[in-house]
């Protein structure tokens, strides 16, 4: 892909400025990714980190000056080549940490719902059966014994309800935020719950067509 850079209307990205010529330089994007900037023989030119170039490969990290003092901001260059291909590698990772962490609240929930299930159940036959063995007999014993008994399981069935209705409510909180994070990366589109792998191969948002995957 190549991004023509300059002051004409024909540019694919047009830069108002006085020092900048009509046809300033182009920026070629290889399809692994390597940027190429060159200079089209501009009357004041163009310059990569305070050295004037004609050809350099150039980085993002690069400070890009057009001319006496444009400083070219590489990223915009690349959209107005509808290039965001950047943008949208960094979406994998979002819906990676996603399902990472829908994965661990319901394990987590469940682990803890079925212990508060099942220890009310569990303790109480444990101490009726030393009760019963230690105090046969004794009314004192056999009240507190009731009481473990009836006390422990109402307990524990209100703890496990209240664990599983957290849920709810922890899914929506992480649903929300990856509704914010995981959108086209330039009209701001839900991307929906759809992998990444799978967004890759339609290369191009359906909204806006901004380029998801680098094209030739
Ligand atoms: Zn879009």
């Amino acid at each position: 892909m190549i991004i023509r850079i300059g002051k004409a209307k024909d540019n694919d990205f047009i830069v108002g400025d006085p020092h900048v010529s009509r046809h300033h330089a182009r920026l070629i994007r290889e399809q692994d990714g390597a940027l190429t900037l060159e200079d089209l023989g501009s009357t004041n030119g163009t310059y990569v980190n305070g050295a004037q170039i004609v050809k350099k490969r150039i980085t993002f990290a690069d400070k890009v000056v057009l001319g006496n003092s444009y400083p070219l901001d590489i990223g915009q260059a690349l959209h107005a080549g509808n290039d965001y291909s950047d943008q949208f590698l960094l979406l994998k990772e979002v819906y990676a940490r996603y399902i990472e962490q829908k994965v661990k609240i319901q394990s987590s929930n469940q682990f803890k719902t079925r212990l508060f299930q099942t220890l009310p159940f569990a303790i109480p036959g444990v101490i009726g059966l030393y009760i019963g063995i230690a105090g046969k007999g004794s009314p004192v014993l056999l009240g507190v014994s009731l009481l473990i008994t009836i006390c422990i399981p109402v307990t524990g069935i209100f703890l496990a309800a209240r664990q599983s209705s957290k849920i709810p409510q922890q899914l929506q909180d992480i649903s929300n935020q990856f509704k914010i994070d995981y959108v086209c990366p330039k009209c701001g589109t839900f991307l929906g719950e759809i992998p990444w792998e799978s967004l890759a191969k339609r290369h191009q948002c359906p909204s806006c067509k901004a380029g998801w995957v680098r094209a030739n």
